[in-house]
């Protein structure tokens, strides 16, 4: 495996997940850099793992080539997991970010601070033309605050503090949050099976 393709239009985690794959030697390429237009696939899984194996597979049967993709959310134990796979949207499309913190502090406005434990959840799924797709995930565990703090990151960063820390992500910089997030603890599990094979 000499390329691979990122299943992602976002620039940032294009960019994140190039620095990771050179340092061992592997172009990776962004669908964003691909002439064949792909179309967006559709997330239908009810899981991390559904959603990130059906954009890997799609993507990899039509290029024939090995592709990474990667699923993402918050889980809140107060709202039974929600809003889980459906963060993006939680309230409502087009996706708003300011409207999805609004509507988890809302539900959240009566559970105490010791009931509000939640985490970020990142599935990443390497499909191979002939191979078993493989996965790996990363958590960051946290909890969910009274109201929003900080303006760095994106998504439900203003509302989330993780483990350990004494502020929300959104006041952390971009490299202290790399350190702990669940992004980069699935690109470090990676980084052990690409290192074994
Ligand atoms: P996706 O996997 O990039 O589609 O992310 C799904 C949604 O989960 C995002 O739109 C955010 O609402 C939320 N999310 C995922 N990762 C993070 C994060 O690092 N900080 C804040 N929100 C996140």
């Amino acid at each position: 495996m000499k390329q691979i393709v990122i299943a992602t239009k976002n620039k940032g985690k294009a960019a994140e997940f190039k620095r990771f794959f050179q340092t061992y030697g592997i172009e990776a390429i962004s669908l964003l850099e691909i002439d064949d237009h792909i179309p967006d696939v559709e997330e239908t899984g009810t899981t991390f793992k559904e959603n990130a194996a059906l954009k890997a597979e799609q993507i990899s049967k039509r290029l024939n080539q090995a592709v990474l993709a990667d699923d993402s959310g918050l889980m809140i134990d107060a709202l039974d997991g929600k809003p889980g796979v459906y963060s993006a949207r939680y309230a409502g499309e087009p996706t708003d970010d300011l409207a999805n913190m609004e509507k988890v502090l809302t539900e959240m406005a009566d559970v105490p601070g010791d009931k509000r434990s939640a985490r970020f959840i990142c599935m990443l799924a390497v499909a191979t033309p002939g191979k078993d797709t493989i996965f790996q995930e990363g958590v960051c565990e946290g909890t969910i605050g009274f109201v929003q703090k900080g303006t760095n990151g994106f998504g439900y960063d203003p509302i989330f503090i993780p483990t350990g820390i004494q502020a929300t992500m959104a006041e952390l910089s971009e490299s202290e949050k790399n350190k702990i997030s669940h992004r980069s603890k699935a690109i470090e599990k990676l980084e052990r099976w690409i290192k074994a094979l």
